[in-house]
């Protein structure tokens, strides 16, 4: 093993000008990470100076019809923590050979929201909380779990120490400095109310940014639990019963609200949010219904909420926003596994954009 290790951390940089491409895409499923490497001749800083690169969409679940080659667009670039120097990972999206996103390029559409002026002009910042469970291989059951049984019930787990308490502890932290080192704006990690559970989160970062630094963070962790021999899970409720399931609870500003008075604002975003409710939680991820069921700190489903400090609501508004009368608020809606190319776009387009009549 120890010349495989001497390998891997070879510097490239040492012998040669040339750096190493991770490309990055979403595939078919809308939520499995695809990605295959390739050489470039130097470090280039601007993605859309990266060479455009194809794949076969036929293996992946994405080819319309006979001609199954997809199209790669590099659009943003992080630093590799796997090969580290100057190799780098490339967040890309998907089109056709005759230049049309592909169905499941979510990216192209949430980028003509980000782009309108009136988005532009009020800076949406995003701070998106990823919950993931990590599984035991082969039998798929939480890491630190029994096998064929239960922990003790949930309450000592969250931001647990001891080993009675937190599995996997290594992978969740480092996941955080292959992400800081990615150059991720990730905020923190916390263990969560359900043992195997945790938390990362990702932000504040503005507009289509957000979303890219939350795939790329996703795309790490799959990379890290893959080494640990271990598997990752963005299940809504991968547990049944009395244990809390996973979401990515999105904190959401604008100029507006961050400005004095902004209060206000935040309230007319609410009420905006709550007359498209069906429409956005059709958005927010797959088999949220279990997951929503107004306990474990979710609200109903069916039912639009809001409160200070509530936990239990749709979107819940931190105290210190009341206090301050300005300030951001979580919408706790968002489903672990959804997309954040599809709920970004979303809150800022019903939020700053639609003009009820
Ligand atoms: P919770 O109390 O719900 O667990 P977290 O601390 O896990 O909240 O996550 C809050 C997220 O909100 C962080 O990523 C943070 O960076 C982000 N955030 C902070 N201020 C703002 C803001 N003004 N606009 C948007 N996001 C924000
Ligand atoms: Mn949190
Ligand atoms: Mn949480
Ligand atoms: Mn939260």
């Amino acid at each position: 093993m120890s010349l495989i290790n001497d390998l891997l951390s070879l510097h490239l940089s040492d012998s040669t000008e040339n750096v190493i491409a991770e490309y990055i895409w979403i595939g078919g499923s809308g939520k499995d990470l695809r990605s295959k490497a390739r050489t470039l001749p130097e470090l280039v800083p601007d993605p859309h100076a990266l060479p455009k690169w194809n794949f076969d969409g036929s293996s992946t679940g994405q080819a319309p019809g006979e001609d199954g080659e997809i199209i790669l667009y590099p659009q943003a670039i992080f630093r590799d923590p796997f090969r580290r120097g100057k190799n780098i990972l490339v967040m890309c999206d998907a089109y056709t050979p005759s230049g049309e996103a592909i169905p499941t390029n979510k990216r192209f559409n949430a980028t003509k929201i980000f782009s309108h002026p009136d988005v532009v002009a009020e800076e949406p910042w995003y701070g998106i909380e990823q919950e993931y469970t990590i599984l035991q291989k082969d039998i798929r059951w939480p890491i630190g779990w029994p096998v064929g049984g239960f922990p003790p019930p949930q309450g000592p787990y969250y931001c647990g120490v001891g080993a009675e308490k937190a599995f996997g502890r290594d992978i969740a932290n480092a996941h955080y400095k292959a992400c800081v080192y990615a150059g991720i704006n990730i905020s923190g990690i916390n263990g969560e109310v359900m043992p195997g559970q945790w938390e990362f989160q990702v932000g504040p970062v503005v507009g289509i940014s957000a979303a890219d630094e939350l795939w790329v963070a996703r795309y790490i962790l799959e990379r890290i639990t893959e080494i640990a021999g271990v598997v990752l899970s963005f299940d809504p409720k991968p547990i049944e019963g009395d244990w809390n399931g996973a979401g990515a609870h999105t904190n959401f500003s604008t100029k507006s609200m961050r400005y004095d008075g902004g209060i206000d604002v935040i309230k007319n975003a609410i009420k905006k949010l709550s007359l498209w409710h069906k429409e956005h939680i059709s958005e927010y991820g797959e088999d949220n219904e279990r997951r929503l069921t107004g306990r474990h700190e979710t609200a109903d489903i069916n039912t639009f909420s809001w409160g200070v400090g509530n936990r239990g609501a749709s979107i819940r508004v931190s105290r210190d926003t009341e206090k301050a009368g300005k300030g951001y608020f979580e919408d706790r809606r968002p489903a672990s596994n959804m997309d954040p190319y599809v709920v970004t776009s979303m809150i800022a387009e019903t939020t700053i954009l639609w003009k009820p009549t």
